[in-house]
């Protein structure tokens, strides 16, 4: 082995600078490549977007992170500028759909909200930094707890979680004082750990993969010596020599010029969907490659909080001093956080309810919640997904997609236990709507995708049995240096947020990459 290794890492999301700072501060001598398809948004690569004070710079930076569907490049595909294709939903801000109706799209008619973030930071430049450890049947059964517990702990310190925000509000402990009397026998609510600094003045710096990279981002560090971000660059194949990753093979966007980096480690972080495409298209085809796709389904509402319930747990003073806090930081709408977790038996469920000023969508002034004085919760659950091989991304060998890789096809379908936790949460959430205040958007489940939290594609398992892409520290089967990260490598049925457990189990990839260096 090289005594210099070169690692290059393919993707700047969470993931891709979990396993980069890993392995420069475990190896004094390694070096790290990252190449990221998106631009670079903002001065210190990864940050969130949430933290940029200037609207316009903020829609600015959503929309460069928006690929296909986005200014410039939607109109290069043919589809201009505000055309709604028929069909078509709309992406949350930062993303852009796969299935996007114009040439080169993935076909998703069973997952049509499927969506990425194309940009420096990837998704976690756009992320709710929502962080609930998983728990129960959630984690994997193949790490033992002690093990896993100083995973997440590392993982909790590299995201910079604390499970305390808001918990000063006291508008967000009435919220979960009625929290509590109306979901009756379920765990007792909390509140929802999150990903960030609180600042002085009660507002928090929200984290990206920022706060992961860390001292790589800071120029004055001596691993930023060893760490090169390389933004605009599009991966498209992953050179191999019998067992070995040699290096890839990557697209200057800039100058459209292609050329083969050599390297002695390849970690590839692309998300869920462009993870096993890139394998894909470089040869790599394991039978569960793309397969096993889960997500959470998630039924949402939103309600204006009742006066009369909200007064009995907090003062006109405690309003007061709430909305003082928030009108330090108007352009980030999000206050108290809480939920209610995952428990077996009884609640095999999250909720999660946040507490903002106004709804998520526009509200008529002549609504009569409109401008409701004690504000809105926006409520959702998250519910288990069953992984089954029959759901998953195919690639086509023939067809290529906009970006020149072969294109996808999701194919999904929710099964009779799904049906029948999501008629029950449905009927939950309707049960505590109905305790904080008055429905203005009544329960609904969203479509197949919306959840933005794709898991299994590229499942870590124990054995290389045609059900798993990786080993247990996600390193590809039959390969020696080649790993896998992200919410794919997650084998199990979920129903928290899966950011924080995908770092933990790049924590546990890198480590083992470190000693194999
Ligand atoms: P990503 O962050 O998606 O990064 C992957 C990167 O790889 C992208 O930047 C992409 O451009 C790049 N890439 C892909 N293909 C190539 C290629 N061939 N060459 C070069 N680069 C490539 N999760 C939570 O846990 N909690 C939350 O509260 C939460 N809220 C969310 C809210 C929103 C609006 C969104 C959009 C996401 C949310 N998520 C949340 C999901 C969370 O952001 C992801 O779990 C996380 O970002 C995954 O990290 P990653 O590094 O694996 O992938």
């Amino acid at each position: 082995m090289n005594d210099q290794p070169v690692i290059a890492v393919v993707g700047s999301g969470p993931i891709g600078s979990t396993f980069a700072r890993e392995l420069l501060e475990r190896h004094p001598r390694a070096r790290v490549v990252m190449f990221e398809a998106g631009p670079q948004l903002t001065a210190v690569p990864g940050e969130s977007v949430r933290n940029i004070p200037s609207p316009d710079e903020k829609a600015r930076a959503r929309e460069l992170s928006q690929g296909p569907q986005a200014g410039a490049l939607r109109e290069s595909l043919g589809i201009p500028a505000g055309t709604v294709v028929e069909g078509m939903f709309t992406a949350r801000q930062g993303t852009h759909l796969l299935d996007f109706g114009g040439e080169g799209a993935a076909h998703a008619p069973t997952f049509p909200a499927a969506a990425a973030s194309t940009n420096v930071g990837g998704m976690g430049a756009h992320w709710t930094c929502a962080t609930p450890r998983p728990s129960g049947s959630e984690r994997v059964d193949f790490i033992d707890d002690a093990e896993w517990d100083a995973l997440i702990q590392r993982a909790e310190e590299l995201l910079h979680v604390q499970s305390a925000a808001f918990a000063d509000s006291a508008v967000g402990a009435a919220i979960r004082s009625l929290l509590e009397e109306a979901a009756g026998s379920d765990p007792a609510p909390s509140t929802l750990p999150v990903a960030g600094d609180p600042q002085p003045d009660g507002t928090v710096r929200w984290a990206g993969a920022d706060v992961v990279l860390g001292p790589l981002a800071d120029p004055g560090s001596p691993l930023a010596a060893r760490f090169e971000l390389r933004d605009l660059s599009l991966v498209h194949q992953i050179v191999v020599d019998g067992a070995r990753a040699t290096g890839v093979v990557v697209e200057d966007l800039r100058t459209r010029e292609t050329a083969t980096v050599e390297a002695d480690l390849v970690v590839v972080a692309a998300d869920a969907f462009r993870t096993p495409q890139l394998l894909w298209a470089s040869g790599i085809r394991p039978r569960a490659l793309g397969r096993y796709l889960t997500e959470h389904p998630v039924v949402i509402s939103t309600v204006a909080l009742s006066g009369d319930q909200m007064s009995r747990f907090a003062s006109e003073a405690d309003l007061e001093a709430e909305l003082a806090r928030r009108a330090a930081n108007p352009v980030d709408p999000v206050a108290a956080v809480n939920r209610i977790p995952f428990a077996e038996p009884g609640h095999p469920y999250s909720l999660q309810v946040m507490y903002a000023e106004q709804p998520p969508f526009p509200l008529d002034e002549s609504h009569p919640h409109a401008g409701n004085r004690w504000g809105y919760v926006n409520m959702g659950y998250g519910m288990r997904k069953r992984p089954r091989f029959e759901d998953g991304v195919t690639f086509s060998d023939d067809e290529l997609d906009y970006r020149g890789l072969p294109n996808m096809t999701i194919e999904y379908a929710l099964g009779p236990e799904e049906e029948a936790e999501i008629a029950d949460a449905t009927e939950r959430l309707r049960r505590i709507g109905e305790g904080l205040g008055v429905f203005i958007a009544e329960p609904r489940l969203m479509p197949n995708g919306s959840s933005l939290h794709y898991q299994g594609t590229t499942r870590i398992g124990v054995a290389d049995d045609g059900t798993s892409v990786a080993d247990p520290h996600s390193r590809v089967w039959g390969f020696e240096n080649l790993y896998v990260g992200g919410n794919g490598t997650i084998p199990t049925a979920t129903t928290m947020n899966p950011t924080l457990m995908s770092v933990a189990l790049a924590v546990r990839a890198a480590q083992d990459a470190a000693t194999r260096l």
